[in-house]
């Protein structure tokens, strides 16, 4: 298989490879069992954090372990290749929980906040899609007025991950807290975001989804009803709740991207091994050219995929700008994930249409990664606005 060794430092290969063999010896054994029980192994995420996984790219002095982006990425690919929901609880924990925290938090807010989500003991959920707010992140209509010295929140979210766990702490919300108005005169909302605690008389965590894939990670529905915090959970500054979501959702692209990666890896590994090991017609059906070339694809796709990621997760550590890298890297993984999907099941036939084997798991799994933190077709006008075309 090719690999990207000479990409990386020794330390982030090595990372890599304590991350696969926990995914091997760990995770793997069990994940269809939680596939089908359909819940969040919380002794699993327990392990994670004790190898440290939730803090990998914090520094040290917040409780992180002093490792950069790529070093998480590696991580989210390594469990993706076996388990694609627990990949995204780290991803989305990390991502989507911790980052907007840890980037704009205040001093008491990253010391309340931080400790146990670097350490694993908690879960932090981004609350930010709603009915009317999807792709389109403007149309958020759940809202957050000042009363006094405390925030009020009434709306609702959904499809929101890591949001009903038992060890879920914070739940970060995207609401409008007022209007501006633009230079033309257009009325704009502001758009703020709010650190909401688990178990806030008000919020309500709906049943979890019964969906189509990623059946064991956590995802509901929420309802807000005059949830009241203090004023001083406001995350960031005031009004700039859309700046600051829309960069924690380009950082997080890279992260999702990469565990599309790993998916793709993964179904290049089963399908390789079923292809050298099923006879048929006499011989190994890897002997035949159409499999060998479906194969042959395969690695170039995976390749391609993580070429992108690195290369969007380098620009990001040496602080240089990656949307449009980002937006790349997440098409093509996810692009590369179903491709792999559809042609592992093809390959193990019969048996790639049966939900023990984890290629079709991949196959219902991997269709999400063309929807979640930006569709394609976001990533895609992104992709055309970097270009200079105004879509
Ligand atoms: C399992 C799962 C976990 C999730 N976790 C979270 C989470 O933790 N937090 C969170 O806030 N959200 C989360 N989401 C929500 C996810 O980010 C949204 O589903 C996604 O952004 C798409 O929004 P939508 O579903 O409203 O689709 P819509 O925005 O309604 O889009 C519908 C279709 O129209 C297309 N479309 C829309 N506008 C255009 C356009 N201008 N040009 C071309 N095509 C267009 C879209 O690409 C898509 O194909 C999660 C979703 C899932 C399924």
């Amino acid at each position: 298989m090719i690999e990207v060794d000479t990409l990386l430092t020794d330390e982030q290969a090595k990372l890599s490879q304590v991350v696969r063999d926990f995914a091997d010896v760990v995770v793997t054994p069990a994940a269809y069992r939680y596939d089908t029980e359909r819940r969040l192994p919380m002794e699993i995420v327990a392990q994670m954090g004790e190898l440290g996984l939730f803090g990998l790219p914090f520094p040290r002095d917040v409780g992180g372990q002093g490792k950069d982006y790529v070093s998480l990425c590696l991580a989210v690919e390594a469990l993706a290749r076996v388990d694609q929901s627990i990949a995204v609880t780290l991803e989305a924990g990390v991502g989507l929980g911790i980052v907007p925290i840890y980037r704009h938090g205040t001093r008491e807010q990253q010391e309340h906040w931080l400790p146990d989500l670097l350490a694993g003991r908690a879960l932090a959920a981004f609350g930010l899609t709603e009915a009317q707010a999807g792709s389109d992140a403007g149309g958020t209509r759940t809202t957050a007025r000042l009363d006094g010295d405390a925030w009020v929140l009434d709306g609702s979210k959904q499809f929101i991950t890591n949001s009903g766990t038992p060890i879920t702490s914070v739940v970060t919300v995207t609401a409008v807290t007022g209007e501006s108005r633009a230079p033309g005169g257009e009325v704009r909302k502001e758009l703020s975001s709010i650190l909401v605690p688990a178990g806030t008389p008000g919020l309500e965590v709906g049943p979890a989804y019964d969906k189509v894939g990623w059946h064991t990670s956590d995802t509901h529905p929420l309802t807000l009803t005059g949830v009241r915090v203090p004023a001083q959970n406001l995350l960031g500054e005031r009004g700039r709740g859309y700046a600051n979501f829309l960069r924690a959702l380009d950082e997080g692209r890279i992260a999702f991207a990469a565990l599309a990666t790993g998916a793709a890896q993964g179904c290049l590994e089963e399908a390789l091994r079923y292809a050298k090991e099923r006879v048929v017609f006499g011989r190994e059906i890897g002997a035949n050219q159409h499999v060998a070339f479906t194969i042959a694809r395969m690695q170039a796709r995976v390749h391609t995929a993580r070429l992108a990621w690195l290369d969007a997760a380098q620009k990001l550590v040496h602080g240089k700008p990656f949307k449009a890298e980002a937006s790349v890297a997440k098409l093509v993984g996810g692009e590369a994930a179903m491709a792999n999907a559809r042609d592992a099941s093809q390959i193990f036939g019969g048996y790639g249409f049966l939900n023990e084997n984890p290629v079709a798991r991949h196959y219902r799994d991997s269709k999400v990664l063309e929807v979640g933190e930006g569709t394609t077709e976001v990533q895609l006008m992104v992709i055309a606005r970097s270009l200079g075309l105004d879509t």
